[in-house]
């Protein structure tokens, strides 16, 4: 059985019948069929219905929302938030996908010759609980415009919100088996990724758990799209607009409880601005109101499984054995952790090395941009970077020298529809989002004509 626990209240929601071999058989041969004529539809045809699946998460967001914040713990606001944010990407790929995948034309000795961009088949998509409506539709948006099936095996802590999603396509009407839920736990993705129906394959989640998918996917020469942790630096140089930086500091680590692959996580000073910065960001942080996801004033809830929180009171407390000081929080009450800063972290502390998944921010201080460079860069990560200056010929001189998928300046670190969003290093591989994001599971056909 895969269980839904409410992360807040410790009560169980749902509880759900792992799929057996022959179910899981019968999804794949579903999926498969339904590409073979699902393939043959026209963009005009998909864009129509992915549209109305736009219609149905405005319509019924609330419900979905819920059931988001009774699963996974996020603010009842930012859940609804989610789910609009899943209507644009949804409105964006009706609106671009056949531009972004129109033919194109390459002068060479032939008659003509041009790239075709076709689909490919089934793609698994292995998805997180933190994002848990958003990681998915940013996969399945492009995926069924470019004319692909999707088969999701979702975090077990959210499987009720897993079905919902295969209901929103249902009730738009996408025809049956176009995006398909598989209620399994993680054992048995190896066996689906080795079957010859699915093409390949996109995870979003942790190292461990990205690696193990890309090497299975590896071995069947399957392509992979590996979305995976980060530990984003935000720089604040001296002569950056303070209020307005530290509004922007506070969204990027403290929104949707932390629990965000780009979240700022550790915030580099120029040191000479250290204490102004860090007297109005202290007090922003106080102000953060934590209590019942379900509340519309809650702004900090509870991690989702109270495993990951003791994961974070461990990283800090580490951090804290290793010399760093406690400005404020760091206490831990089942699946809640305190809004948490602090300071005087150096390199090689857990709190700087690894990635931390909550409401527990990292300072460090930095001399000059060419040290704030080499902070930033020493990360095993390279999701990306915010700086805040009010020198923006000194910003683009300094953004080819990060390692990172993506430089932000003076803004957080967010995902757009019409942005490649991706990282480098252990961050992952591969873009989603954008064009890019749609061409990555098409056939690039060469086409020649003589
Ligand atoms: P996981 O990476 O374990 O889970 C993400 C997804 O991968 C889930 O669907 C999970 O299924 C599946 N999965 C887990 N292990 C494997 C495996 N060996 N092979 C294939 N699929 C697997 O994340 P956790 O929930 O354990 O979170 C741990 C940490 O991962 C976090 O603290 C954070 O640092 C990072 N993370 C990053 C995310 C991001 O957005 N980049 C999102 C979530 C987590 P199941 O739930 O059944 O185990």
């Amino acid at each position: 059985m895969i269980t839904s626990k409410n992360p807040y209240t410790g009560e169980e929601i749902a509880s759900f019948e792992e799929l057996s071999e022959d179910q899981i058989d019968k999804v794949l041969a579903a999926a498969d069929m339904r590409f073979s004529s699902w393939k043959k539809t026209s963009f005009a045809e998909r864009s129509k219905l992915m549209k109305a699946v736009a219609e149905e998460l405005k319509k019924n967001k609330k419900e979905y929302a819920q059931d988001i914040t009774l699963e996974m713990g996020k603010p009842i606001n930012q859940s609804v938030s989610e789910i609009e944010k899943c209507a644009w990407v949804c409105e964006y790929y009706a609106e671009n996908a056949e531009k972004h995948l129109a033919d194109e034309m390459i002068s060479t000795d032939a008659e003509k010759s041009y790239l075709s961009y076709e689909p490919i088949g089934v793609v698994l998509a292995v998805m997180p609980w933190n994002f848990p409506f958003w990681q998915v539709f940013r996969f399945a948006a492009p995926a069924l415009m470019a004319g692909n099936i999707g088969v999701l095996k979702h975090a077990s802590n959210v499987m009720k919100t897993a079905q919902n999603i295969q209901k929103v396509f249902e009730r738009a009407g996408f025809p049956e088996h176009c995006f398909q839920s598989l209620t399994i736990g993680s054992k048995k993705i190896e066996a689906i990724i080795r079957d010859k129906r699915i093409k390949a394959a996109t995870l979003t989640g942790s190292k461990p758990a990205g690696s193990s998918v890309a090497s299975i996917a590896g071995e069947e020469i399957k392509k992979s799209v590996l979305e995976l942790g980060g530990s984003n630096a935000l720089v604040v140089f001296e002569d950056a607009n303070i209020p307005e930086t530290v509004k922007s500091c506070v969204m990027a680590r403290f929104q949707n409880t932390g629990q965000s692959c780009i979240a700022g996580k550790r915030l580099l000073l120029q040191e000479n601005i250290e204490q102004e910065f860090m007297e109005e960001f202290v007090k922003q942080v106080k102000e953060l109101k934590s209590g019942d996801p379900m509340d519309t004033e809650t702004f900090i809830g509870v991690l989702a499984r109270e495993d990951l929180a003791e994961d974070l009171e461990k990283q800090v407390n580490e951090t804290l054995e290793q010399g760093a000081s406690l400005v404020i929080g760091g206490k831990r009450d089942k699946a809640y952790f305190e809004p948490t800063i602090v300071s005087g972290v150096k390199k090689g502390m857990p709190m700087f090395e690894e990635e931390t998944f909550g409401p527990a921010i990292s300072v460090t201080t930095f001399k000059d941009s060419s040290e704030a460079v080499d902070l930033v860069n020493s990360s095993v990560f390279g999701l990306g970077v915010s700086i805040f200056t009010e020198n923006s010929e000194f910003a683009a001189k300094l953004v080819p020298q990060f390692d990172d998928g993506a430089v932000f300046v003076n803004d957080l670190v967010k995902s757009d529809p019409r942005l490649p969003f991706g990282g480098t290093k252990e961050s992952g591989y591969g873009r989603e989002l954008s064009k890019d994001g749609i061409r990555e599971f098409v056939n690039r056909k060469t086409v020649y004509f003589n």
